[in-house]
């Protein structure tokens, strides 16, 4: 274990400036000229790994924290399907998102690390039972020596604010997989343009109710109490006003406002709609979701997995990030539309870096090898 590295406040972050320790900067480009921010929350993992420091890293992705940082460091990061590697000593952001990733310069080195992480453990209550593990290797369609696979691109990520950069190397991704014999296909996620919303109402609600613990009296950092002088209402107030980042105040308010039930109740709304975007993926992926019983037979609309970029533009400048954070904190929220459709439907999203970004594989609830091992295939 070499150490532990920065990273956005409780993991509330897409650029590695909502920080206690100061922004972590991207070794990809200059530092000393007009900096580019790592990307986030775990930018501090992908800078270590992108620096050598380490041969492989870890964070948690409950958004798209591993993909994003990776995609902006040029290395691969891997979010596997929800309740693979163990949260136990995580601490929780938004537990029905929370998942551990990990971060490296080599798929073998990747892939190695997940199977070693890759445990049913009792300890964490969320972790994937032994049984769906089982199940799950009976119904991946996928061999490993497929080498004719179908490539879905939903519709609903080709979407205007794109870069034409990125669109071009989508493109060229593309014809590069038809080339290896493989065939793409587009397909339609409805749920995808109003997953932000859902995204932002569940883990805001999760986080507010999480860190509700850090009181400044059983937990972590105090602030005030100086002499006896001060009584718990005021520790409490003050160690949460002067502990939290105003990133982090911000959601608490947020997510205590949508579970409070002012205005009908968003967190079970935000479930609804997680609930329908299961079920769209479910039609669209060949492989039966492990936990559903039905079997839905393969047709020939269906795909094996699904390509599409990690981000809408090229990581921002460290000048930039902080002028659009104080102008429009909603702006770096948008940036999460590619990342949290497998998040909320708890799915395996490799990231790979080509041509200067990233694009996430991301395949069916528990198809992780199917997705390690098509990604390998992949230059
Ligand atoms: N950018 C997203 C957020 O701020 C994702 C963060 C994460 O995955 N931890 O919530």
């Amino acid at each position: 274990m070499v150490g532990k590295t920065n990273l956005d406040q409780f993991g509330m972050g897409s650029n590695n400036t909502n920080l206690v320790f100061g922004p972590v900067l991207n070794p990809k480009y200059p530092i000393e000229d007009n900096p580019r921010v790592a990307g986030g929350s775990s930018g501090g993992t992908a800078a270590a790994v992108a620096l050598g420091s380490a041969d492989f890293g870890i964070g948690t992705d409950t958004g798209g924290s591993v993909r994003l940082p990776a995609t902006y460091c040029g290395q691969i990061g891997y979010k596997p399907s929800y309740g693979r590697i163990s949260r136990w000593g995580v601490v929780a952001y938004a537990q029905s998102l929370d998942t551990v990733g990990i971060v490296s310069k080599d798929m073998a080195v990747l892939r190695g690390a997940y199977e070693l992480l890759d445990q049913y453990d009792e300890k964490d209550p969320t972790s994937m039972t032994i049984e769906t593990r089982r199940r799950i290797k009976r119904l991946s369609p996928v061999s490993p020596a497929s080498t004719s696979l179908t490539i879905g691109i939903p519709i609903e990520c080709l979407v205007t604010e794109l870069v034409p950069e990125i669109k071009d190397s989508w493109l060229k991704l593309l014809s590069q997989l038809k080339q290896m014999g493989h065939q793409i296909r587009t397909v339609s996620i409805p749920h995808i343009p109003k997953l932000l919303l859902a995204y932002y109402s569940i883990c805001t609600a999760e986080a507010s109710s999480n860190l509700a613990r850090l009181d400044g009296i059983r937990y972590g950092h105090t602030a005030g109490g100086g002499a006896g002088s001060s009584s718990a209402p005021e520790i409490m107030a003050e160690t949460r006003t002067k502990g939290f980042h105003i990133e982090t105040i911000r959601r608490i308010i947020l997510g205590t406002y949508t579970l409070s039930g002012v205005s009908g109740n968003h967190y079970l709304r935000a479930n609804q709609k997680r609930e329908a975007l299961v079920k769209e993926f479910n039609q669209i992926f060949n492989m039966t979701n492990p936990l559903f019983h039905e079997l839905i037979k393969r047709d020939d609309s269906k795909c094996d997995f699904l390509l599409i970029p990690t981000t809408i533009t090229k990581p921002p400048t460290l000048e930039e990030a902080m002028a659009t954070a104080k102008e429009n904190f909603l702006t770096a929220y948008v940036n999460d539309v590619f990342t949290v459709p497998a998040s909320l439907a708890g799915l395996p999203a490799l990231l790979i870096p080509y041509d200067n970004t990233g694009f996430q594989i991301i395949g069916q609830y528990g198809d992780d090898e199917a997705v390690l091992q098509f990604g390998s295939t992949i230059e």
